[in-house]
């Protein structure tokens, strides 16, 4: 039964944020975030407190009528269940699938495409987004349209009546640059109420921003990020308010068999219970990090920097800055040459660990994106990425300087560091 909205304090005494539903099984939260990512409910016969992972792929039925609640791991696991529930409740929604990877959970959703369908997107993807919409438009009669998603009027210039869905990242991976949700769902279904807007929201994750409650149709995240934290586990979820819709995207999981494993859905479970944490203190050293960039000259793309231009848009939506940064060295060598020095911050793909990695993205995670159109979409080969985690700030500064000065991207004055060409250069 639904809780009633509370005003202030309720029957219980307790005073708690308003909420429209139950905290379980689905539905909207009804404790703060930072509760509502630890505390669980479950009718687990011995009351564990960590789910039980139910590792069988099948389940015996009390017939040949069958009638039992899961019978095929395919189509349905508990582990898997519980993990929905709990991430349907943190991200505001309906409903949540959880499958394989973030990449998975883009290919559920896109097999609600038909050929002729159209797709607008924008021009400064991740990588794999890039890929698969790519196939679909060679091998799947879907036409794309690849904007600059971060002027609404150019995603107006391209919607009609045959756009089936409108796909959006905010900020945008690496050029860090920011998407007016609310506006762009607006317009989007004005023109067209069939059209889906669908918001890959694995930058921000749940704790950060609510694109459901900024009028976006389904949201979906990289599990394999934020959400589980350790780089120990692959996943992607789908988030959505429409039952009908969660159904929909519910076939193409059971029929191909891309849900999650019990064993994976365990992990990500453990794992989603300490985002706050994580993420308050990945946010903070990133912040830092940003700053003293700056401080140096560099030019430094982060939500959390007042020179950011379109800083009011972001916490106009979000509630917080992330913890992904990047910065131009104006000298691909150099760029190269910092990676390479870099000791604390490893060079990898990826981000939402608890631990920093740094990396050159036109050499690695968009490089499946060609040169041509790299340049096309602005994106500066130089650039270096930098995915902060939970280690001691002051470290990964002193990291960071050493690498700089050693790669020779900055110049050692009488009062310390500033960017640019050192004079022995
Ligand atoms: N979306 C974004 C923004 C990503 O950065 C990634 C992976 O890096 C994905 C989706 C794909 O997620 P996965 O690697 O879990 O398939």
């Amino acid at each position: 039964m639904s809780a009633p909205l509370r005003k202030a304090i309720d029957a219980e005494g307790h005073d708690l944020p308003p909420s429209p539903a139950p905290s379980s099984p689905h539905g909207a939260r009804r404790y703060n975030i930072a509760t509502e990512l630890v505390y669980t409910e479950s009718n687990d016969q011995y009351n564990a407190s960590s789910v039980p992972i139910y590792q069988s792929a099948t389940f015996k039925q009390a017939s040949h009528e069958g009638g039992g609640e899961y019978d095929y791991t395919r189509s349905g696991n508990p582990t898997r269940t519980h993990l929905e529930r709990h991430l349907a409740k943190i991200m505001s929604a309906q409903r949540a699938l959880v499958v394989s990877s973030g990449m998975a959970a883009l290919d559920v959703i896109t097999r609600l495409l038909r050929p002729g369908d159209e797709v607008v997107t924008g021009d400064d993807l991740y990588g794999g987004t890039n890929r698969l919409l790519k196939y679909l438009s060679t091998h799947g009669g879907i036409i794309v349209h690849h904007v600059d998603t971060t002027n609404p009027d150019k995603v107006k210039e391209v919607l009609s009546d045959k756009t089936a869905m409108v796909l959006l990242e905010t900020p945008t991976n690496p050029l860090i640059k920011i998407v007016d949700i609310p506006t762009i769902a607006n317009a989007t279904h004005e023109v067209n109420a069939n059209a889906l807007v669908i918001v890959d929201n694995t930058m921000m994750s749940p704790l950060l921003l609510s694109p459901l409650e900024l009028g976006a149709d389904i949201v979906y995240e990289s599990g394999t990020k934020y959400l589980s934290g350790h780089h120990d586990v692959m996943a992607g979820v789908i988030a959505v308010n429409d039952l009908s819709l969660g159904e929909r995207l519910f076939f193409p999981i059971n029929a191909s068999g891309c849900g999650l494993s019990p064993f994976d859905s365990w992990l990500l479970m453990r794992g989603v219970k300490t985002l706050k944490v994580r993420m308050d203190q990945q946010q903070s050293n990133a912040q830092r990090i940003a700053e003293f960039l700056e401080g140096l000259g560099f030019k430094v793309r982060y939500p959390g920097l007042k020179s950011h231009p379109q800083y009011d848009l972001h916490h106009s939506m979000s509630r917080g800055s992330g913890a992904v940064l990047s910065f131009e060295t104006g000298d691909v060598t150099k760029s190269e040459r910092i990676v390479a020095n870099a000791k604390l911050w490893a060079i990898s793909v990826s981000f939402g660990c608890v631990n920093s990695l740094i990396s050159l993205p036109c050499r690695m995670s968009h490089a499946s994106i060609d040169a041509k159109t790299r340049a096309e979409r602005a994106m500066p080969e130089d650039l270096i990425r930098l995915c902060v985690g939970i280690e001691d700030v002051d470290d990964l500064i002193d990291d960071l300087r050493r690498a700089l000065v050693q790669a020779g991207a900055v110049n050692v004055t009488m009062d310390g560091i500033e960017a640019g060409t050192p004079q022995s250069a």
